[in-house]
């Protein structure tokens, strides 16, 4: 079924950081996408007379749109990027999916860490839902990472930042690779983001790890993790590269 193509028509868009833009679409057949939080859908499209996929992970947070958002960093002479900082309201893109791996599984892990780059971050949004749920009535911990170039970089920060406040076992961190290190806020960390799993006690016993986003910062984090005894059964990763 998920194989199946399906028309996306855009909805809104919107700019929410200087390089990725967020993008909300409607499925004009009217059928329901039906996802779980932290997957992904494919785009298709013809660029240089070539048929050319690109993923993107579902940003939709359930129960708050039924729309089929996705943000996308922008990058220079990228064809999807040429594509998708373009597309105005109203028009269409051939899509496939719901697919991927990165989901909550039914488990019960006393912490959970999500360590994210850019908008890796997203298909953590889309879970916060179902985090809340488990927070409250399994006792679950969250901490969330999240790594930028600068602090002008961080994509839905006021909304992890409110889901914080409401939500005390939850923890949200921002790291920045090139920022400056004056007037920090408490939330707020100089280095790459998987340099702070040095200050988070780690333990594999009880420990379950989502990495999302640069396939760098993935690598580097799973060797740091499996240094510290973590099995490749909780380190769960979905790197971002182009699919051909
Ligand atoms: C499962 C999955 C989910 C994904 N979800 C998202 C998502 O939610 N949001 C999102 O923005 N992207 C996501 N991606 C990546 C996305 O599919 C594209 O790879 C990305 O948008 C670049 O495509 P492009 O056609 O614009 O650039 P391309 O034409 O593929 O590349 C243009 C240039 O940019 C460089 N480049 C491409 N990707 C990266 C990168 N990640 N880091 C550094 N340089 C890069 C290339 O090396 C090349 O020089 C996901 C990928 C996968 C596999």
């Amino acid at each position: 079924m998920s194989k199946e193509k399906f028309i996306l028509q855009l909805k809104w868009a919107e700019m929410i950081t200087p390089s990725v833009r967020h993008l909300a679409f409607e499925r004009v057949d009217g059928v329901r996408l039906d996802f779980i939080p932290g997957q992904f859908i494919t785009i298709h499209f013809e660029a240089e007379g070539k048929p050319v996929r690109r993923s993107y992970s579902i940003a939709t947070i359930p129960g708050a749109s039924d729309l089929i958002e996705f943000s996308a960093g922008h990058f220079p002479g990228g064809l999807a990027t040429e594509l998708l900082f373009n597309l105005e309201v109203g028009q269409q893109l051939e899509a496939t999916g719901p697919f991927g791996k990165l989901v909550l599984r039914e488990e019960k892990p006393a912490r959970y860490i999500f360590v994210a780059t850019s908008t890796g971050i997203t298909p953590f949004r889309s879970m916060m839902p179902e985090l809340a749920r488990r927070m409250e009535k399994e006792g679950l911990s969250v901490i969330q990472l999240l790594g930028v170039q600068k602090r002008v970089d961080l994509l839905y920060q006021d909304e992890f930042l409110k889901f914080a406040k409401q939500h005390p076992q939850y923890q949200f961190q921002a790291h920045f690779s090139r920022e400056s290190a004056e007037n920090l806020e408490s939330h707020e960390h100089i280095g790459y983001v998987q340099t702070a799993f040095e200050h988070l006690n780690l333990d594999p016993t009880k420990d379950v790890v989502y990495l999302c986003g640069n396939p760098n910062m993935i690598d580097e984090a799973f060797n740091k993790l499996k240094e510290l005894g973590f099995d490749s059964q909780n380190i769960r990763r979905e790197k971002y590269i182009s699919s051909n």
